[in-house]
């Protein structure tokens, strides 16, 4: 079994693309992205997040405390639970999405999520996605993918899906978080968003889910059959 690493901007459709193909190939997936924002929903119920910043001293000070899990659901979904709560539904909300960047930036949660990810990932049989799992998580994993798309496509693709949900939402709101996010996670002294240089370039603007799927598929195909080629 091999480990599979997925980077690239804030809804490039990675998540969704990490899961499916996860359940495909009968492996595990996590989001690691969802590690970052529960830990971003624990500071603000504390009072030590927001857009502009965060108490990095209380917060660190408390990471010992903050244990992050993921519940398998029947429909092959997964929540997250932070410290056994399920934590799925705020976790996506655009208060979390506002705040997770700076948080997302304090080198000493970046070191305690890439442990814990690390962990889950022993073994191989994982599909992660995230921002640096190519680069910092598993410099190693024998395939990684780098997506893309332009930032108005993923802004137009998480309003459809806010939308889809019920929620009342604002498509210049959303695109603004968008290019914030890009920006910050992109220009951050530690592990920055990039492109791993063995990481394949995946531009899925225009691609359909089926043929995303096809793809992927192909890729971890091609890279099974090259890794027992060299065994
Ligand atoms: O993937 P998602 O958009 O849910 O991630 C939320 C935020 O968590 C990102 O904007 C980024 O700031 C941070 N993140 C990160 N490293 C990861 C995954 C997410 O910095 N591996």
């Amino acid at each position: 079994m091999i480990t599979i690493a997925i980077d690239g901007f804030s809804s490039s459709g990675k998540s969704t693309m990490a899961r499916r193909l996860a359940a495909k190939i009968g492996y595990r997936y996590i989001d690691s992205g969802a590690m970052y924002r529960a830990v971003t929903l624990y500071a603000l119920r504390h009072g030590w997040a927001s857009p502009q910043g965060v108490d990095t001293e209380a917060l660190v000070a408390a990471l010992p405390g903050i244990e992050i899990d993921f519940a398998p659901q029947p429909d092959g979904t997964q929540h997250t639970l932070l410290n056994g709560e399920d934590v799925e539904q705020p976790i996506r909300g655009i208060e979390v999405s506002e705040s997770v960047s700076p948080v997302a930036a304090v080198p000493q949660v970046r070191h305690a999520l890439v442990a814990m990810q690390q962990r889950l990932g022993t073994g191989g049989g994982i599909v992660m996605d995230g921002r640096d799992i190519g680069t910092t998580v598993f410099p190693d994993a024998e395939l990684k993918i780098y997506v893309n798309a332009s930032a108005e496509t993923r802004a137009q693709r998480r309003y459809d899906e806010m939308r889809a949900k019920g929620l009342q939402v604002n498509y210049d709101e959303i695109l603004e978080n968008v290019r914030t996010r890009d920006h910050i996670d992109s220009t951050r002294a530690e592990s920055p968003l990039r492109k791993a240089d063995d990481a394949v370039l995946l531009d899925n603007s225009d691609m359909t889910l089926e043929q995303q799927d096809a793809y992927l598929l192909q890729l971890y195909q091609r890279t099974i059959n090259h890794a027992s080629a060299k065994n």
